[in-house]
Protein backbone atom coordinates (compact mmCIF):
# COMPACT_ATOMS: atom_id res chain seq x y z
CA UNK A 1 0.00 0.00 0.00
CA UNK A 2 2.58 2.05 0.39
CA UNK A 3 4.19 1.00 -2.50
CA UNK A 4 0.97 2.60 -4.44
CA UNK A 5 0.95 5.86 -2.16
CA UNK A 6 -1.89 4.91 -0.30
CA UNK A 7 -0.47 4.78 3.13
CA UNK A 8 2.01 7.36 4.56
CA UNK A 9 4.18 6.04 7.39
CA UNK A 10 5.74 8.20 9.54
CA UNK A 11 8.69 7.11 11.64
CA UNK A 12 8.61 8.07 15.83
CA UNK A 13 11.27 10.46 16.26
CA UNK A 14 12.09 8.90 19.89
CA UNK A 15 12.33 4.94 18.66
CA UNK A 16 12.81 4.64 14.55
CA UNK A 17 11.31 0.84 15.02
CA UNK A 18 7.99 2.53 15.74
CA UNK A 19 5.56 4.38 13.34
CA UNK A 20 2.42 5.13 12.80
CA UNK A 21 0.29 4.91 9.22
CA UNK A 22 -1.99 7.49 7.65
CA UNK A 23 -3.92 7.28 4.61
CA UNK A 24 -3.06 9.46 1.81
CA UNK A 25 -6.03 11.36 -0.48
CA UNK A 26 -5.78 8.28 -2.92
CA UNK A 27 -5.93 6.01 0.09
CA UNK A 28 -8.67 8.21 1.10
CA UNK A 29 -10.76 8.19 -2.10
CA UNK A 30 -10.37 4.50 -2.30
CA UNK A 31 -11.68 3.41 1.06
CA UNK A 32 -14.84 6.31 0.68
CA UNK A 33 -15.39 4.34 -3.63
CA UNK A 34 -15.36 1.00 -1.50
CA UNK A 35 -16.85 1.05 1.91
CA UNK A 36 -19.93 0.08 2.01
CA UNK A 37 -20.14 -1.06 -1.40
CA UNK A 38 -22.99 -3.86 -0.34
CA UNK A 39 -25.48 -1.47 0.86
CA UNK A 40 -26.89 -0.17 -2.84
CA UNK A 41 -27.46 -3.79 -3.36
CA UNK A 42 -29.29 -4.05 0.21
CA UNK A 43 -31.57 -1.02 -0.69
CA UNK A 44 -32.28 -2.66 -4.37
CA UNK A 45 -32.77 -6.54 -2.85
CA UNK A 46 -35.11 -4.48 -0.18
CA UNK A 47 -37.65 -2.79 -2.60
CA UNK A 48 -37.57 -5.87 -4.64
CA UNK A 49 -40.51 -8.70 -4.50
CA UNK A 50 -40.47 -10.12 -1.19
CA UNK A 51 -40.85 -13.58 -2.59
CA UNK A 52 -37.80 -12.98 -4.44
CA UNK A 53 -35.62 -11.48 -2.28
CA UNK A 54 -33.44 -14.98 -1.32
CA UNK A 55 -33.27 -15.99 -4.69
CA UNK A 56 -31.56 -12.80 -5.95
CA UNK A 57 -29.42 -12.03 -2.63
CA UNK A 58 -27.76 -15.94 -3.41
CA UNK A 59 -27.53 -14.81 -7.31
CA UNK A 60 -25.64 -11.32 -6.64
CA UNK A 61 -23.85 -14.18 -3.56
CA UNK A 62 -23.00 -16.31 -6.33
CA UNK A 63 -21.50 -13.59 -8.42
CA UNK A 64 -19.04 -11.96 -6.31
CA UNK A 65 -18.03 -15.33 -5.11
CA UNK A 66 -17.29 -16.16 -8.49
CA UNK A 67 -15.84 -12.99 -9.33
CA UNK A 68 -13.84 -13.00 -6.35
CA UNK A 69 -12.10 -16.64 -7.18
CA UNK A 70 -11.08 -15.80 -11.04
CA UNK A 71 -9.56 -12.76 -9.44
CA UNK A 72 -11.79 -10.47 -10.73
CA UNK A 73 -12.42 -8.84 -7.99
CA UNK A 74 -10.99 -8.61 -4.28
CA UNK A 75 -13.93 -8.69 -1.93
CA UNK A 76 -12.77 -10.28 1.12
CA UNK A 77 -15.46 -9.81 3.77
CA UNK A 78 -17.86 -12.61 2.77
CA UNK A 79 -18.34 -15.55 5.20
CA UNK A 80 -17.51 -18.58 3.24
CA UNK A 81 -13.02 -16.42 3.43
CA UNK A 82 -13.82 -16.03 7.26
CA UNK A 83 -12.46 -17.52 9.77
CA UNK A 84 -15.21 -17.79 12.03
CA UNK A 85 -17.32 -19.14 9.28
CA UNK A 86 -17.99 -23.18 10.60
CA UNK A 87 -20.56 -25.69 10.12
CA UNK A 88 -22.35 -26.86 13.50
CA UNK A 89 -24.76 -29.81 13.23
CA UNK A 90 -23.70 -30.05 9.67
CA UNK A 91 -25.07 -26.02 8.72
CA UNK A 92 -22.85 -23.06 8.25
CA UNK A 93 -22.30 -21.31 11.55
CA UNK A 94 -20.90 -18.23 12.58
CA UNK A 95 -18.67 -19.12 15.62
CA UNK A 96 -18.45 -15.38 16.60
CA UNK A 97 -22.05 -14.23 16.73
CA UNK A 98 -22.62 -17.42 17.62
CA UNK A 99 -25.45 -18.08 15.21
CA UNK A 100 -26.41 -20.35 12.57
CA UNK A 101 -25.88 -18.64 9.04
CA UNK A 102 -29.15 -19.34 7.12
CA UNK A 103 -28.86 -18.56 3.76
CA UNK A 104 -30.44 -15.05 4.23
CA UNK A 105 -27.78 -14.66 6.82
CA UNK A 106 -24.87 -15.45 4.65
CA UNK A 107 -23.14 -11.92 4.48
CA UNK A 108 -20.94 -10.18 1.51
CA UNK A 109 -19.40 -7.08 3.51
CA UNK A 110 -19.29 -8.13 7.01
CA UNK A 111 -17.70 -5.39 9.16
CA UNK A 112 -16.38 -8.26 11.68
CA UNK A 113 -14.59 -10.46 8.78
CA UNK A 114 -11.63 -11.97 9.49
CA UNK A 115 -9.83 -13.46 7.00
CA UNK A 116 -9.36 -17.35 7.41
S1 LIG B 1 -17.94 -12.78 11.28
FE1 LIG B 1 -19.22 -12.04 9.59
S2 LIG B 1 -18.22 -12.79 7.73
FE2 LIG B 1 -17.42 -13.96 9.45
S3 LIG B 1 -18.70 -15.78 9.51
FE3 LIG B 1 -19.54 -14.31 10.96
S4 LIG B 1 -21.14 -13.21 9.79
FE4 LIG B 1 -19.80 -14.27 8.30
Amino acid sequence: MEEKKLIKKYISGEDTRSYTIQLTASGNKIVAETENFSEPLRQLLAQSNPNRQFELWQGIYDLIQGLNQQGIISVQRTCTSCKHYAFKNKLPYCSLLEQKLLPKDIRIDCPEFEMA
